[in-house]
């Protein structure tokens, strides 16, 4: 992989996450008008991508082999997970938040790419998405996590009531046997503009930093607040 803010290079491969200072990463703009026709929904539904703006429907992860498609997933505050087959020859993209990672959209993922091949064969990035420093949810999701999950109950909520989303897919993707899991993102609801372009505090959108006055997106109708995609594509 190769491009905005990666850490992980694989020959053919372009990937990014986005921020305030491009919502869709710059090397993967030219492929905007590829990406398949879908909404987002916080399922585990996962759909195999044959040709440009296939239409998926209702889909919170997407797979394909072929070059020229970008994949992308829209997230604020939720985690953006990107796949990529070690050889460049499969990519793979998912949404997670804390509904997708409890209802299994990752081990979803592992079990569409075991069909024909290994979960060892692939790396994932995790990208930005509300940190544990911020993430404050009510005691009984924290409650579900851990008596659903079989990590270390101080992982999953390292301080009163605040959940580690990044450190639960990690656990889970390297638990799914995946070569190689990087973190790439910080935390969306309080990291610092670092662009001196912008006179913005903060480098990403938040739902949560914004939900007083959020609008609704009109390209994503079911989604509420501005986005960052996060993408991937195999060159062509
Ligand atoms: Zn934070």
């Amino acid at each position: 992989m190769s491009g905005d803010g990666g850490s992980r290079t694989i020959p053919g491969v372009t990937h990014g996450f986005g921020s305030k200072s491009a919502q869709l990463p710059i090397p993967l703009q030219p492929y905007c008008s590829t990406r398949p026709a879908t909404k987002q929904v916080h399922g585990t539904r996962i759909v195999d991508v044959h040709h440009p703006l296939q239409a998926c429907g209702e889909a919170d992860g997407f797979f394909t082999r072929e070059p020229g498609i970008l994949l992308s997933v829209l997230t604020a505050d939720c985690l953006p997970v990107i796949f990529c087959r070690k050889d460049g020859q499969a990519i793979a993209v998912v949404h997670a938040g804390w509904r997708g990672l409890l209802e299994g959209i990752l081990e979803q993922m592992a079990q569409r790419i075991s069909l024909e091949d290994s979960t060892s064969n692939w790396v994932a990035a995790i990208g930005p998405a509300a940190g544990v420093c911020c993430y404050e949810v009510n005691e009984d999701l924290i409650n579900n996590f851990q008596q659903l999950l079989p990590f270390p109950a101080t992982m999953i909520s390292p301080s009163y009531r605040h959940l580690d989303l990044a450190a639960i897919a990690e656990a889970k993707l390297t638990a799914l046997g995946f070569a190689a899991v990087d973190r790439v993102g910080s935390c969306t609801i309080c990291t610092p503009n670092d662009d001196p372009a912008l006179a913005r505090r903060f480098k990403y959108t938040s739902y949560r930093r914004n939900s007083h006055r959020r609008e609704q997106d009109p390209t994503h109708p079911g989604i509420k607040g501005r986005n960052q995609y996060s993408g991937i594509i195999i060159n062509q």
